[in-house]
């Protein structure tokens, strides 16, 4: 989606000053007063005029409702061009699609959640054109975005209108979710996938540092992004989440909360380092530094009312209210502490595995306070993929190969973390406490028979058995690998 409302070059210096310090609050207003004020005058002119083709067509409808957004999805069948504004008393959302035929209803949406009361056709101004009008409870903030076909993996033909109804004010992130739901046996049910959540860098109206040669860091991380959400995708028990997939703008704070509410196991920030000079070069891991983690954890405090709501059921056996926050901060701290030692030992694997395709700038992990980080269960890290400063390492990050290499490498490291340590309820975690298969060896079998029945390479066969030569003995017993 591209902006036609040009940011005053004031405002444009400023979020290149706070390029990496984004997690600041101040940019997020500022970023989020500049992004409602041209939100109205908004016109998504990305795509090629279509006006004459035949009319567009409205195929499907999803609505969702997530803690901090509700979301309405369109799928139609060609790329659709589209202007928005909002309007008060009732706050409700207009939307205006060119050359779409209004021939679909929303009667059949099961609207959910408490965000969205209505959702209606109104007179477009155009014969041509649908207009929809989204009735909302309170001020919401339109994100409006098209993800052309098969553009993130789905297997959908269509062209997909995204619109997003951000809440500026959400509940807060509850903590120790996870556990709340194993144990009150109500909660969702924990997907068996490892969830990676991977948060492409930057977006929209923030481009994030900016390259000699005008290369955009917002676009280096989606690229990268996406590439390792395809390696996570295809591997058996890993699920990639992507926090955007294009290019608009999201708040800092609201990345966190995606792996939140995504119930992740790991989150990983994509991004490109700068610096005033050309010369520094080198990638860095990032996790979030104790003092930030210490303040977001008396934040989440003082949001919520009753600390024990934030206990689950822990707050049953804390019946004192005096020593109850005490307990609070106590459990939580252990809480804290031990995402952060995970984000650590994560970071240690990823730069053991980028350092044999990028140069490190930094060859241990290092700390910041990063809103991207403050999932409170989730082990989060941060990727500074190289200098997008440094005119060598610009030229690296436009080269596909060189992006598909660092995205394999952070694969590798996370596939390896995992393997070692699977997350509770995974099928990797099952498939760890699984007693070995063991098979006897009858006559007339061989080790590439055996490999065929059970799935497995010989080669894998002969490793996990330490076998030096393909011969097999008769009543040999062979552990078949996971
Ligand atoms: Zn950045």
């Amino acid at each position: 989606m591209k902006q036609i409302a040009v940011l005053p070059t004031q405002k444009a210096r400023l979020i290149t000053y706070y390029k990496h310090t984004w997690c600041n609050t101040r940019l997020s207003q500022i970023v989020n007063s500049i992004f409602i004020l041209t939100t109205i005058i908004v016109v998504n002119s990305m795509f090629p005029n279509i006006a004459g083709a035949s009319q567009n067509k409205v195929v499907d409808l999803r609505f969702s409702d997530a803690t901090d957004l509700a979301r309405l999805v369109l799928e139609v069948e060609q790329d659709v061009k589209f202007t928005y504004f909002s309007l008060k008393s009732p706050d409700r959302v207009v939307i205006d699609l060119q050359n779409v035929n209004r021939n679909f209803k929303f009667s059949s949406l099961n609207i959910t959640g408490n965000k969205v009361d209505r959702i209606r056709h109104s007179t477009p101004k155009s014969k041509q054109d649908t207009r929809i009008v989204i009735e909302t409870t309170k001020k919401l903030d339109p994100r409006l975005f098209v993800l052309s076909p098969n553009s993130d993996g789905s297997r959908s033909d269509n062209y997909r209108l995204v619109i997003e109804l951000v809440d500026p004010n959400p509940p807060p992130i509850p903590i120790m979710s996870s556990n709340s739901s194993t144990i009150s046996g109500d909660g969702p049910i924990r997907d068996k996938d490892i969830i990676v959540v991977i948060d492409a860098g930057h977006g929209g109206v923030d481009p994030g540092s900016i390259g000699p040669a005008g290369t955009y860091e917002k676009h280096i991380t989606l690229s990268i992004s996406k590439m390792l959400a395809r390696r996570i995708n295809e591997e058996k028990g890993m699920r990639a989440v992507l926090t955007r997939e294009g290019d608009y703008y999201i708040s800092p704070n609201e990345r966190p909360r995606i792996a939140v509410r995504e119930n992740a196991d790991l989150l990983v920030s994509v991004h490109a380092d700068a610096f005033t000079t050309p010369q520094p070069r080198g990638g860095s891991v990032w996790v979030l530094s104790k003092g930030r983690a210490d303040s977001e954890l008396g934040r989440l405090l003082e949001q919520t009312e009753r600390s024990s709501e934030l206990l689950g059921p822990a707050a049953e056996v804390i019946e004192d209210r005096d020593t109850e926050r005490y307990f609070a901060e106590t459990i939580l701290n252990m809480s804290m502490d031990l995402f952060r030692a995970l984000s650590y030992e994560l970071s240690n694997e990823i730069i053991s595995d980028m350092k044999s395709v990028t140069r490190m700038h930094k060859k241990t992990p290092q700390s910041a306070s990063l809103a991207v980080l403050t999932a409170p269960e989730t082990p989060s890290v941060l990727v500074e993929v190289g200098f997008i400063s440094n005119p060598q390492e610009e030229k690296n990050l436009l080269w596909a190969e060189h992006r598909q290499r660092l995205a394999n490498s952070m694969f590798t490291a996370i596939k390896r973390y995992f393997k070692k340590t699977p997350p509770d309820g995974t099928l990797w975690a099952k498939l760890k406490n699984q007693a070995p298969v063991e098979h006897k060896v009858k006559s007339g079998e061989s080790l590439s028979i055996l490999a065929q029945r059970y799935g497995v390479s010989v080669k894998e066969l002969k490793v996990q058995n330490q076998l030096k030569s393909d011969l097999l003995r008769i009543n040999q017993v062979l552990i078949i690998p996971q």
